[in-house]
């Protein structure tokens, strides 16, 4: 062992700063990770293994610990040479798929503000340091790492819990060639939280590309789109929220980062008009009238807000009178618009904001996968970049909170088949010897939402059953069907019917995270999400294209739509795809933790870590991990990598590959109880065994 490396292994065995692995924890509990994790954090070591499994705990504060020289370092080593770092789980992964041709994803959980968005971002960082340099595949790294300060913009908010929060679920597969170099990737965007467009909770802000837009953008773009600096301006811009020079700088970023990944000067320049249009449309004026007959009816003021509007989109003025205070309804014989009272109106309008936001969105993710799209078909390797929207518990949840926290629901089941079910199923397959290790399985819960029975379908019947439908009659229904379910509680529980956190609108769920009370407001609208046919007809009017792309449903010449699906029972579709395609690739675990609720660095909250170490599952991982072995490889590539290790298999081994291992690991310095042969496997039962062998490869 050369002096370096001495170090090395002595620094990172060296007590003083918790164990790098929680297998190496002289006791297994709670509180020992806890104080372990503790230790580390107050030593800037913000992560920690459990086996390959990195636990990330928030800083919140810029460490040194990102720089080339760091990646540079941790290029090629095994995972237990150097202090734990998702370089080396992103190095393991990236030689994985470059060496071995394994498919790699990084799934990132952790609740919102823990640090997900940063880990994903440092594992395109080391991907892009360590491939190819040549022109175009730096140009690819350049564009896929663009995609990160575009979708943040547009997709990012303040919340209480997290000043950047993403409001949007994010899979990105980047591609590879043969030769490991990256060629394109494909993103894969879920649901955004649109609401936020039109309102925001005290304290929280609208997605922060409106805030680098009004203090950003220079005095030329801010008259042509007639928008003035001041955020107070807007309705739709929470009065008391504050932009920031954060967000001046963030402007220019944003348009290089649209120029790179390969935006048109004209479509930024429409992207710019809708989102100026939408502001307006926020300040939009209703009015009530009554017609001869005393019928209510509503009319937008002809003010300079709507002239400027109509300018924006292109849309003459009458169009979106017609689009706001209308509403048209199609039978099979016939078509008939009837008068929108003011509610109605105001209620369409923000429809109208929130549709041409989202849309939006979705046409930037797709202009990008455009961009990022692999021209030729050879054989490609892929590693996906999971990125979600964290857990996450307001005073007031909603529809979006509801589908936040499923999806979240949805990542942990994969953790706990993936690393609790199916490695204690291997040992048996394995023909080892096992003792079953008992864990809390969220499955109950994913079933209760996602069911045939479940929760999205009864608000589905709902959507759809003709007659009185509102979200009490959703509300009652999920009262009726759901009260004997564990995970299910609601005021009309004789159990719960004192309980002053719950009120006849809402209902809770006891999440794997924690509880959630759910106000059932708006589930009804937010899930049907249909826009009035006449509001896609006006749209589909604009000269400016864009804007008409994203409204093709208007087009006269289509049939009339048939019932969208709706967002719920998309939602569950797609997350269930994302299962399905992140089950096909090799899993790399970033399991993220939030020190403290008050986003500051060098403070620990022994509680908040604790409650989610325990939701996490950490615990028991440990064990699991812990009684079992941390590494295991089919014999043939146990014995690729340590032939040298063994005269009796170097330079070649002739014949049944687990004897050449048995032969090769018993001539080695290693305890016997230290490994056990499986069927097709070697499992080895420390880390330390396995940096040994490292070690001795080198020498
Ligand atoms: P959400 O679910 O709300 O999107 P998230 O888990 O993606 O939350 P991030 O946005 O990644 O959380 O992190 C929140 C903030 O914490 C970041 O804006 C940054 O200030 C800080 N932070 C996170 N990770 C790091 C890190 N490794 N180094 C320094 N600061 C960090
Ligand atoms: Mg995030």
């Amino acid at each position: 062992m050369d002096n370096d490396n001495q170090e090395i292994h002595e620094s990172i065995l060296d007590d003083t700063t918790g164990v790098p692995d929680l297998i190496l924890l002289d006791e297994v509990s709670d509180n020992a990770i806890l104080f372990n994790l503790q230790q580390r954090y107050y030593d800037n070591q913000i992560y920690t293994y459990i086996g390959n499994v990195v636990i990330s705990v928030n800083p919140y504060q810029k460490l040194p610990i990102y720089t080339s020289e760091t990646i540079l370092n941790y290029r090629g080593k095994s995972l237990y040479e150097l202090q734990p770092h998702i370089y080396a789980i992103a190095d393991n992964a990236y030689r994985a798929l470059r060496d071995r041709d394994e498919d790699q994803c990084v799934i990132i959980s952790g609740e919102s503000g823990s640090g997900k968005t940063e880990a994903s971002k440092v594992v395109m960082q080391y991907i892009a340091a360590v491939s190819g340099k040549s022109k175009d595949v730096e140009l690819v790294k350049e564009q896929l790492l663009q995609t990160n300060p575009l979708l943040e913009a547009f997709g990012n908010a303040k919340t209480h819990r997290n000043n950047n929060s993403s409001r949007f679920g994010k899979y990105m597969d980047i591609e590879f060639d043969f030769k490991g170099d990256p060629v394109g990737g494909v993103i894969t965007n879920y649901l955004l939280e649109k609401s936020r467009v039109v309102s925001q909770a005290d304290g929280e802000r609208n997605f922060h590309i409106f805030y680098q837009l009004l203090v950003g953008a220079s005095e030329q773009i801010l008259d042509d789109l007639y928008l003035t600096d001041d955020i107070r301006d807007y309705n739709y811009i929470n009065p008391y929220s504050v932009a920031t020079e954060i967000d001046e700088n963030d402007f220019t970023e944003t348009l290089q980062a649209m120029e790179i990944v390969g935006f048109q000067s004209i479509e930024v320049k429409y992207v710019l008009q809708l989102l100026a249009a939408i502001l307006h449309i926020g300040n939009l004026q209703l009015s009530e009238k009554e017609d001869e007959s005393g019928n209510e009816f509503s009319e937008i003021n002809l003010n300079r807000d709507l002239q400027i509007v109509s300018k924006l989109t292109n849309c003459k003025i009458s169009q979106f009178q017609y689009a706001i205070t209308q509403k048209l309804v199609e039978t099979k014989y016939e078509q008939v618009t009837t008068s929108l009272t003011i509610a109605q109106a105001r209620y369409a309008r923000d429809a109208l904001a929130k549709a041409i936001y989202s849309r939006l969105f979705s046409w930037i993710v797709d202009k990008v996968n455009e961009s990022l799209t692999v021209k030729e078909t050879a054989t490609r390797k892929v590693m996906g970049v999971l990125d979600i929207y964290g857990f996450e518990i307001f005073q007031n949840n909603s529809f979006e909170q509801f589908i936040i926290n499923y999806c979240n629901e949805k990542l942990q089941q994969i953790f706990i088949e993936m690393t609790l079910k199916l490695e204690q199923e291997e040992y048996v397959n394995e023909g080892m010897p096992w003792t079953h290790i008992d864990y809390f399985n969220n499955k109950i819960i994913c079933d209760l939402i996602e069911k045939n029975n479940g929760i999205l379908s009864m608000l589905d019947e709902e959507c759809i059953r003709p007659g009185k439908v509102s979200d009490k009659t959703f509300l009652d229904k999920l009262n009726n069907r759901c009260s004997k379910h564990p995970h299910y509680q609601s005021k009309s529980m004789k159990e719960f019917s004192r309980d002053s956190t719950l009120d006849r609108e809402s209902f809770r769920l006891v999440h794997y995270a924690g509880n959630v009370t759910y106000n059932v407001n708006g589930f009804i609208d937010k899930n049907n999400d249909n826009l009035h046919r006449n509001i896609s007809q006006a749209m589909y009017t604009s000269g400016n294209p864009l804007l008409q792309f994203l409204f093709i449903e208007g087009n006269p010449k289509l049939a009339s739509r048939k019932r969208p699906p709706t967002s719920g029972s998309q939602f569950k579709k797609s997350v269930a795809q994302l299962m399905v395609n992140l089950l096909a690739k090799t899993p790399n675990y970033i399991r993220c933790i939030k020190p403290n609720d008050k986003q500051i660095p060098e403070d620990f909250d022994i509680s908040i870590v604790r409650h989610q170490i325990q939701y996490l599952g950490l615990l028991e991982n440990v064990r699991v991990r812990r009684a079992g072995y941390a590494f295991r490889q089919t014999y043939a590539k146990i014995l690729y990598r340590y032939k040298m290790l063994s005269m009796a298999t170097w330079p070649r081994w002739e014949g049944d590959t687990k004897a050449g291992v048995q032969e090769m690991i018993e001539s080695l310095p290693i305890e016997p109880n230290e490994y056990a042969y499986g069927k097709t496997k070697l499992f080895i039962r420390n880390p330390r065994t396995l940096f040994n062998m490292e070690e001795w490869r080198r020498m």
